[in-house]
């Protein structure tokens, strides 16, 4: 018997589309696990990592808010790879046990199978051998950057460093199992997540 059901691991560049392919995987019955709202928890002003934050790296990197001043931690992050090292060890082993905890939920195993988001799938050794396939949400860099802007605002200058930051495209492409391209318009998208869907739903029965 399995500890947990059958496993997907979602990822891609920044705008690249994860969560709006985990929320058309949602909406057919999987269950989502996102390591990005888990992190978004953890910072929030009552998260379990703003203790651990305030006392190793300092109160300058909390808000008047008591959350994580995110757009501050940004830049510190980009300016100091020292910085960006304590917080992810901060923040790491924290997710990796939600993702643990929330894998095991019954919701979660009751579900035909499970969709792990996570934005460094391939770059974090945390997941490696943790998920039954890796799926890879592609679009061009351009769309990327495009997508971003219109979301959170974000100048195309400060969206390539943070594309320049993670795993080129290319490698990307060679390290999943499965692509879906999201560079055209969502009923595309729905009709490639629909076939994946009925693929992934078949290999979870056959390892039940
Ligand atoms: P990620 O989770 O990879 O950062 P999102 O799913 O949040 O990316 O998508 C980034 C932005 O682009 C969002 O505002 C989303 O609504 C939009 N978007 C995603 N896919 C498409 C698409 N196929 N067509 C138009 N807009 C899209």
């Amino acid at each position: 018997m399995r500890d947990c059901g059958y496993i997907v691991g979602v990822t891609g560049g920044i705008g690249s589309g994860k969560s709006t392919v985990a929320d058309i995987f949602a909406s057919l019955g999987v269950a989502l696990v996102d390591t990005d709202l888990i992190a978004h928890a953890l910072t929030s002003s009552e998260g379990r990592a703003i203790a651990a934050i305030r006392l190793r790296l300092g109160g300058q990197f909390i808000g008047a808010d008591g959350a994580l001043d995110r757009a501050a931690t940004r830049e510190r992050v980009f300016a100091d790879a020292s910085v960006k090292h304590q917080l992810e060890a901060i923040l790491h082993p924290l997710i990796h046990e939600e993702v643990e905890g929330a894998l095991r939920v019954e919701r979660v195993r009751a579900a035909p199978y499970a969709m792990l988001v996570v934005p460094l799938l391939f770059e974090t050794l945390a997941y490696r051998g943790r998920t039954d396939k890796t799926l890879l949400v592609d679009c061009a860099v351009a769309t990327q950057i495009e997508r971003v802007g219109r979301r959170s605002g974000l100048t195309a200058v400060a969206t390539s460093r943070i594309v320049a930051a993670q795993l080129p495209r290319a490698l990307r492409l060679q390290l999943a199992d499965d692509i879906v391209w999201n560079g055209d318009g969502i009923d595309a998208l729905s009709s490639q997540i629909a076939s994946l869907h009925q693929r992934y739903v078949e290999h979870a029965r056959v390892l039940r």
